[in-house]
């Protein structure tokens, strides 16, 4: 089967990574999300990941804290959750190099550009850890900075809703799915794909968002080989 989409920006939440526990890893879980990451790589695809670190933190649930030093706590969860997914897909047989975008060079490699992209064309899975580097910022932006930099052909955000609703599917049991949405319908209906800054960038830079569940982590192979799940979001 030839993917649809060469070069590939995956988002993970960081709740995705949590099973049905909602906090921490569950690694059958994680486990699970890597063999269908796996399926892609071996189709040929270019996988990167941008991994959240919500299962453990976020800096703007931090309550009092000064917001700074919360987001560099709500970074290091993501280096948590990165090297968790680089172990998995190594299990798997998978060849995997972790950058993060705050140095920490006894546990992963600094994140350098070009170096990201000569992994990727050399057939390994690139996960980024610690966001943008930056408080204050969220890891969808860190998605939307990194797929732009990689030259991604697509963002991938999985997480734990089957698309983009028109309200909260949660709260409302008539909410109604969107199969495709413009970045201005996004923009104007402040609709949550991503958060407006990171849906921004996507939008100046021309790249699409399709978001989908990860209920079934073969989702991340449908969406590869062209299969209509979930929504879309482009120009
Ligand atoms: N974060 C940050 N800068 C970034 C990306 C993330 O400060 O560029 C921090 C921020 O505190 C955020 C946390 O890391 O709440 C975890 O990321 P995020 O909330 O995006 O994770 P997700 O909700 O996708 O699991």
């Amino acid at each position: 089967m030839q993917p649809k989409y060469k070069r590939v920006l995956l988002k993970l939440s960081g709740e995705a990574l949590a099973g049905n526990n909602k906090f921490g890893l569950d690694y059958d879980t994680v486990y699970e999300i890597c063999k269908g990451i796996k399926k892609c790589v071996d189709v040929g695809a270019e996988i990167a990941i941008v991994v959240g670190g919500g299962n453990f933190w976020r800096g703007r649930s931090s309550g009092k804290m000064d917001r700074t030093r919360a987001d560099h706590m709500g970074m290091l969860a993501t280096v948590i959750n990165a090297l968790a997914l680089a172990d998995a897909l190594e299990q798997l047989g998978v060849v995997v190099r972790v950058q993060t975008a705050i140095s920490m060079q006894q546990v992963a490699e600094p994140y350098i550009r070009n170096r990201a992209v000569r992994h990727l064309e050399k057939g390994r899975v690139v996960i980024f850890g610690c966001g943008t580097g930056n408080p204050f910022f969220s890891t969808d932006t860190a998605s939307s900075l990194r797929a732009a930099e990689i030259d991604a052909d697509i963002i991938f955000k999985a997480t734990m809703v089957d698309g983009v609703y028109d309200s909260d599917p949660a709260k409302n049991k008539d909410a109604v799915k969107y199969d495709n949405l413009t970045f201005k319908e996004v923009l104007d209906k402040e609709l949550a794909v991503m958060d407006l800054t990171a849906a921004t960038m996507c939008k100046d830079n021309d790249i699409p968002i399709m978001v989908f569940s990860l209920s079934d982590p073969d989702n991340i192979y449908k969406a590869l080989i062209g299969e209509e799940i979930g929504t879309i979001v482009k120009e």
